[in-house]
């Protein structure tokens, strides 16, 4: 049984959705929301039908989870999930206008990719790295155990780390160059916090104006000659918490009392703790996950809404 690369579900269709899964085209899931989260597994065969609009063949995946979150561009036009705070209470909206600090989570929030699952494809180790991803996410495995299985498999040399970048640009999610700079205009300090890698982070933080040290997260070691030789183990965001932590860290070394988590999953989530961000903000404009935006202190599928607050602010 093999497990989606997409999204890591390790389940195969059952055989009425399997026929239909292999006689359509499948759609790249980043760019839409999941109709699971809409409650909408049954109508899946009409919309699929009705795709004609939709973006880039996979092609290929019988994993009925990434069957399920499938969705074409109609579906944009669907009802939003219920029991989401898709609207700011006035405290969460007062706490965002006046941040001192806001930490974005990169893949799958400020970029579009998920770029350790790229790295494992370009290195040819996609669905064993996303298999990995997947016992990661059923808590079996402890997290810096499973980022070092991952990297272990991947064995990315800096030249390969190289190619990699020089083959795929990021794609920075719509809104946010508008919405740093509003926030660094209005004396917010931006910081990035992921269990990515800065190989990959650090030009994106230069592109956006966010100071090198303005990052946190993981460390490839290289030997001389740039093969691999592990990772940082002292990076905060290589241990389980290490969002948490970082949040943590920066509102400390800032003496900051505001500071809000901007991400899509768990860790982001986890960042919203005492001490830590004051409040989360999910982000639902690649990947939805249902169980992140119900707990989320207000949800968003477009970055321009945060802005487009800051701007109204009288
Ligand atoms: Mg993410």
């Amino acid at each position: 049984m093999k497990p989606c690369v997409q999204c890591c579900c390790p389940e195969v269709a059952p055989s009425s959705y399997r026929s239909q899964c292999q006689s359509k085209p499948l759609f790249d899931l980043r760019r839409h929301r999941s109709i699971e989260a809409l409650g909408h597994t049954k109508p899946l065969v009409k919309l699929l039908s009705g795709s004609s609009q939709c973006l880039k063949p996979l092609g290929g995946c019988t994993g009925l989870q990434h069957f399920r979150s499938i969705a074409c561009s109609s579906m944009t036009e669907l009802p939003r999930a219920a029991g989401i705070n898709s609207e700011p209470s006035k405290e969460v909206r007062r706490i965002w206008e006046t941040a001192q600090a806001v930490c974005f989570d990169v893949d799958s929030t400020l970029c579009e990719d998920e770029s350790i699952d790229e790295l494992a494809a370009f290195l040819n180790v996609g669905e064993a790295v996303a298999a990995l991803t997947a016992s990661a996410m059923g808590g079996s495995v402890l997290f810096q155990d499973a980022l070092k299985a991952r990297l272990d498999l991947m064995q990315p040399s800096h030249q390969d780390v190289q190619r990699f970048l020089a083959s795929h640009p990021p794609r920075i999610s719509q809104g946010i160059p508008e919405l740093v700079k509003a926030l660094q205009g209005r004396g917010c300090q931006v910081f990035l916090v992921s269990g990515g890698f800065r190989a990959i982070i650090n030009p994106i933080a230069a592109m956006l104006g966010i100071p090198q040290d303005h990052v946190f997260a993981n460390t490839i070691l290289f030997q001389e000659d740039g093969s691999f030789a592990g990772f940082d183990e002292k990076e905060l965001t290589s241990q389980g918490g290490g969002k948490a932590s970082a949040a943590r860290l920066i509102k400390e070394k800032y003496d900051f009392s505001r500071l809000v988590m901007v991400g899509d999953g768990a860790t982001d989530l986890e960042a919203r703790q005492p001490g830590g961000a004051d409040i989360f903000i999910g982000y639902g404009g690649v990947v939805e996950r249902p169980s992140i935006a119900s707990k989320a202190d207000w949800y968003v599928y477009d970055i321009r809404d945060l802005n487009q607050a800051l701007q109204s602010r009288p």
